[in-house]
């Protein structure tokens, strides 16, 4: 038996070798595709629920990777966490996405309140001289902070202990501020006075599972009347079904995103979409 308990933890030991391994050569692999600009931004539109026009777009990462084709981030980004690659791939994904948004603001000047969502790590707000490299990126671009939302998750406010003094400096500056997966973490409500925060994303989870059970209506239908009565606008992720999209409409939520709508768009197909709004 003792024989057999030591195969294991061999056998376990090794898996996690394995596993360190992988990640390395992950990381190896990122590194490259950094330099490669092998990574590349998706959009999805973000509609309005009350009359269905495209208020902004979500950029979302993908890597176009030689042999694989399109990987998705969830593949990607919790390792780029892990080895701190995410702080250079974050900036050049805001940088990214401030350009398209510039692009489509001189093309489509109908779109003029055209808001971008960028997704920021935790890691990224705590970089030292973060507010100022934020800051000559837009000066460059020539785009202003009041079209950029930046959406944070929860778990970045347990991980990030100055975020208070990094938001209101965001803030101040003009950005407007979401958080993201709103309901997936325990300390959300605390957070709402304390964060000079605009918008809650209502996790995509909550949406499922208003279809099945009416707790998830009532979830739901709590968060957009906090929401209100803290000056906070809402967005529905995930929105799939005509039905969820109704329950939303009688709840009130105002914005929205999802494969109903579209799913996430290359630069292309975005701007595509962008055109076929005639100029009034
Ligand atoms: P997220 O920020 O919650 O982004 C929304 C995810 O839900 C996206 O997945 C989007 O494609 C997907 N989605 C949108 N509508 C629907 C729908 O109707 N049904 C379903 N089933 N899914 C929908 P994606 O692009 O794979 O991104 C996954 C996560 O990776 C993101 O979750 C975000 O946490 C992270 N991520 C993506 N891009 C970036 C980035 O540029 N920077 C950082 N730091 N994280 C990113
Ligand atoms: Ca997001
Ligand atoms: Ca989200
Ligand atoms: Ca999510």
């Amino acid at each position: 038996a003792k024989s057999r308990g030591r195969d294991r933890y061999v056998v376990f030991d090794r898996k996690m070798q394995d596993r360190s391994l992988a990640i390395m050569q992950v990381e190896k692999d990122l590194r490259l595709a950094l330099e490669r600009e092998e990574f590349c931004l998706h959009y999805q539109p973000i509609v309005s629920l009350i009359n269905g026009e495209i208020v902004g777009f979500e950029a979302l990462v993908r890597w176009n990777h030689p042999q694989r084709g399109l990987v998705s981030p969830a593949e990607f980004i919790p390792i780029a966490e892990q080895t701190g690659l995410i702080t250079s791939m974050s900036w050049w994904i805001f940088h990214q996405a401030c350009c398209q948004l510039r692009e489509w603001q001189l093309r489509f000047p109908h779109y003029q309140t055209l808001m971008m969502s960028i997704n920021l790590s935790g890691k990224q707000l705590e970089q030292l001289g973060m507010v100022e490299r934020v800051d000559r990126i837009l000066q460059e671009v020539g785009v202003a902070a009041s079209s950029i939302k930046l959406e944070i998750t929860e778990s970045s406010f347990k991980e990030t202990p100055a975020l208070g003094t990094i938001l209101n400096h965001l803030k101040a500056m003009g950005f407007q501020l979401a958080i993201d997966d709103f309901g997936t973490g325990y300390s959300s409500l605390s957070r709402l006075h304390q964060f000079p925060i605009d918008t809650l994303k209502i996790d995509r989870s909550f949406i499922n599972q208003m279809s099945r059970d009416p707790k998830g209506v009532a979830i739901v239908e709590a968060i957009v009347i906090l929401a209100q009565h803290t000056n906070i606008n809402t967005i529905s992720e995930g929105i799939e079904t005509i039905a969820q999209l109704e329950q939303l409409q009688s709840l009130n939520c105002e914005f929205g995103q999802g494969y109903l709508f579209s799913k996430p768009l290359d630069s292309h197909a975005a701007s595509a979409l962008l055109a076929q709004k005639v100029t009034p």
